[in-house]
């Protein structure tokens, strides 16, 4: 049963096996898998709850509805955007679907140096395997490549360069290009459309609009979460909320969880690393239409820098990153083009002849997530060290696949208005500099790691099985719980990490209460 918080004005107070804080990747797939075993399961999401006759396709509407912070969360220094949903769902509402599997290198680094010895491709692929299934993930049909996606391929073709359409989490997709601003058709496998329902189906109840603000402990253990229903749009208190339950889980995402256990636990893990695969957005101008607004806006990936290359000495030769090619919606579009004043005109008269690919950089210095002396929380996070230079790295390369592909200017949205317009300009026009702190728009939006699974109490908040070091009861099962950089996108990780905690919890107690 969903019950929308921003609708009632009186106190909740329930009891539960599990209560589970956030209702995206982590804690849909959590949700489902317990309830449907028989757990009584709540979960409460601060976020409001949307159909698919909700999602109006406005971008202005989905940014203000249901992005966090509405578009406008950045790091202390504004340098870098922080894209991410509250909604039932969480971010997978606003998610493009792309379904990687963790590269298995990714779990042979998080079993050694984390001490979590399930991080095995034997241990996860029957968990990968079962949600690709209830998602109805697969391969990228041909017929929903775009004009862009297209231009990327030949591009990377002619180069030699590997890549791939993606495995999707959508069913009968039909390319209308909106998928990031909520799917009008349920054709997008978003935790709203697929776990959620399950949990309800099993008697589970989910709040919307109901925002977590302390966990509560009995004898040192957790004991269960209180917080307030909010007034969707305004989050004006309506009511107070309190869950009692047997086992709390946090599934906040990257920041949601890490400020909640900022406020309420004293560890000094909790946002010391903080992992976002900086993305930057590199822009082409075919000289024709290529109507690169509709289809999904990730069809093609191109994986052959996935790997950071480096010489015997170790030092960095390339690589460390994956491209998407994507599409943005006219507002972002205006924002992250660059130029200002007719200059910026020039470029958005341009728009329907722009490809585009962005970056998912496998960053090696994280951010952190604080509070500042105003109780408000804050983010840090600088690219620096070799992260620049993959990030360097990156622009050149998508400057090269768009040349080659044969695009007329390729546009590295930097302060200096960087145009490419043949091969050998590459190397002399773009160098560090453009890619230092506010010299273009740059974003995340693969929150991870805050709140990290490990064997080392010094350097994780919670063990292998997702159960706090220091707090018997409480979990963190989300992408704070991830230890680091997947170098995919991480959704399947996620949600991947979730069942197998899931499963854990229920070979080990069972039916909680039962
Ligand atoms: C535009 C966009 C496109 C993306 N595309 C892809 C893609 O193609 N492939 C991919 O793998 N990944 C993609 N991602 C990333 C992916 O969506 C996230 O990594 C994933 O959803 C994170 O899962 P999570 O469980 O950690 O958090 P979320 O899914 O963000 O869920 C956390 C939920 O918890 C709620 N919450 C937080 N704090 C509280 C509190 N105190 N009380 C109550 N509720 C709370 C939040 O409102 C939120 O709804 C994309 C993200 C964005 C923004």
């Amino acid at each position: 049963m969903i019950i929308q918080g921003t609708n009632r004005g009186a106190d909740v107070r329930e009891r539960a096996d599990v209560v589970i804080v956030g209702t995206g990747a982590g804690g849909g797939t959590l949700g489902a898998f317990l309830a449907e075993r028989g757990w009584d399961v709540v979960m409460l999401e601060k976020g409001g709850f949307f159909r698919a006759e909700d999602f109006t396709q406005r971008e202005e509407q989905a940014m203000s509805e249901f992005n966090g912070r509405r578009g406008l969360d950045s790091t202390i220094d504004n340098a870098l955007f922080l894209n991410y949903a509250e909604a039932v769902g969480g971010s997978t509402v606003h998610y493009w679907g792309d379904s990687f599997r963790t590269p298995p290198d990714r779990l042979e680094r998080w079993r050694t140096a984390s001490g979590l010895d399930w991080m095995t491709t034997s241990e996860l692929d029957p968990h990968f395997e079962q949600i690709e299934q209830e998602l109805g993930i697969q391969v990228t049909p041909e017929d929903l490549l775009n004009e862009n996606n297209r231009l990327v391929r030949a591009g990377c073709d002619a180069l030699g360069i590997e890549g791939h359409p993606p495995p999707t989490a959508r069913v009968g997709c039909i390319g209308c290009g909106w998928t990031q601003f909520g799917c009008a058709y349920n054709r997008k496998s978003s935790q709203l459309i697929t776990t959620i329902p399950r949990v309800s189906k099993a008697e589970g109840r989910i709040y919307s609009d109901a925002r977590v603000e302390r966990i509560l402990l009995r004898d040192g253990r957790a004991a269960g979460v209180s917080g307030s229903l909010i007034r969707r749009g305004t989050g004006r208190v309506l009511a107070s909320v309190q869950v009692d339950a047997d086992v709390v889980v946090l599934a906040g995402g990257a920041l949601g969880t890490a400020e909640l256990l900022l406020r309420n636990v004293q560890d000094a893990v909790v946002g010391r690393r903080f992992y976002v695969n900086p993305h930057y957005f590199v822009w082409a101008d075919f000289g024709r239409d290529i109507d690169n607004v509709t289809g999904i806006p990730c069809a093609y990936v191109v994986h052959g820098f996935r790997e950071t290359r480096t010489d015997a000495r170790g030092n960095y030769q390339g690589g460390g990153y994956i491209m998407l090619s994507n599409h943005q919606a006219p507002g972002a579009a205006a924002v992250m083009l660059g130029e200002s004043g007719s200059a910026h005109t020039e470029r958005m008269k341009r728009y329907r002849r722009l490809g585009s690919v962005m970056s998912v950089i496998d960053e090696e210095h994280p951010g952190r997530v604080f509070l500042g002396e105003d109780g408000l929380r804050r983010t840090e996070y600088n690219v620096r060290g070799v992260d620049q230079r993959k990030a360097v790295d990156f622009l050149k390369n998508a400057a090269r696949i768009f040349l080659a592909a044969g695009a007329r200017e390729v546009w590295i949205p930097d302060v200096y208005g960087t145009v490419i317009r043949d091969e050998s300009e590459i190397d002399q026009l773009i160098t560090q500099r453009s890619v230092q702190p506010n010299a273009q728009f740059c974003a995340g939006s693969h929150l991870l790691g805050t709140a990290p699974l490990g064997s080392d109490p010094a350097d994780s908040f919670a063990g292998p099985t997702g159960e706090a070091h220091r707090i018997p009861g409480l979990y963190v099962a989300d992408g704070a719980a991830v230890p680091g950089s997947v170098s995919v996108d991480p959704s399947l990780t996620i949600m991947a990490v979730a069942r197998w905690i899931a499963a854990a919890l229920h070979e080990r107690h069972g039916r909680a209460g039962g």
